[in-house]
Formats: C-alpha cells, structure tokens, sequence
C-alpha cells in the first residue's frame, strides 16, 4: 500500500499494532455474500427433479423429502429445493460432529468394571484389556461364585450317585462289583 510520507506509513503502522495487541479487528470485515447452491448441488437438484417426472419409484429419501411440494421447473423452487438439500446437509453433519464427540468422550472416561461398574483406580486395578476390564474384588467374587457352583454340582452328583447306588442295592441285592 503506497503511503504519501512516513509518517503516514507509521501513523498506520501503529494503529496497526495497537489493535492487533488488543486483539481486536485490524481489518474491516468483508461483506458476507448470500448463500449461493453449488453447481453440483444444483445438477442433483436437477437429477432428482428428472427422477420426479420419469421414474418416481427411483426417488429416495431425502430427496422425496426435499423436493416434497416445490415446483422445480421454477428458479424459486429449485432454490428453495437447494436450500432445504443445505440444511439436510447441515443438520447432518452436526449430528455426525456430535456423535464423534460422545465417542471421544466415552473413550476419555476412566475405564470402568464391567461388573460393577466402578471407575479403575489405584485401590481398584482393572484386570483385562481395553472395554472388556473386570477389577480384581469382582474378579475374586466370579472365582468364589465359580469353586461354590463347582462344589455343589459335584455334591450333588455325588448325592444323585449315593440314591442311584442305594436303589440298585434294593431292587438288585448286593452289588457284585464296585460301582463306577
Ligand atoms: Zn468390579
């Protein structure tokens, strides 16, 4: 930018700077333009309307949706048909922004127990990798369950045995041999 002395050139200089370390805006915002469809959002708009009067039964959502009481022939139809395909596209994309998000999320939280769902910590060390992590108080709890259901199948098959052993004595007599 040409100045017509230096002393121009730094009077601009330092309101320059002054705004910049304030931080405020050192540059006059530009006009913000309309929204404008893009030519490829315009050629689907045309497609779908092709497929409106030719093949009906190929129009899929969202475009039924979209196109849904406008007149395409029209410039105003077709720009409101852009401009709701926009939106589609919007709304879309922030779903899609906060759907990444709650993933992130999920994946900073502490790991937790699968079982009882307490967050790992030092008192509480999480056996296992990754989502499937089970702490070490569960883990002994599920070996306890395990020993005490092993302990009465087998008590039970045991006592199961006993009766079968004590109704072949009955109805047979003695056993000859020992029984397996
Ligand atoms: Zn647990």
């Amino acid at each position: 930018m040409p100045y017509k002395s230096p002393e121009d050139h730094r009077n601009y200089y330092r309101t320059y700077m002054r705004r910049r370390r304030a931080e405020l805006a050192t540059a006059k915002p530009k006009a913000k333009l309309p929204w404008r469809p893009s030519c490829r959002m315009v050629a689907t708009v045309r497609h779908w309307q092709y497929l409106a009067q030719h093949r009906p039964s190929h129009l899929r959502q969202p475009a039924r949706a979209i196109i849904d009481g406008l007149d395409l022939t029209t410039d105003e139809g077709a720009f409101e048909a852009c401009r709701r395909y926009q939106a589609h596209l919007d709304a879309r994309c922030a779903a899609r922004k906060r759907e990444a998000e709650e993933r992130e999320a999920v994946k900073k939280a502490p790991a937790r127990c699968l079982f009882c769902r307490e967050p790992a910590s030092p008192d509480r060390i999480l056996v296992g990798e990754g989502r499937y992590s089970i702490c070490e108080d569960c883990v002994a709890e599920a070996a306890n369950a395990i020993a005490a259901h092993k302990r009465s199948a087998t008590e039970s098959r045991e006592q199961l045995e006993r009766a079968d052993a004590g109704y072949r004595y009955s109805v047979q007599g003695a056993p000859r041999h020992r029984l397996k």
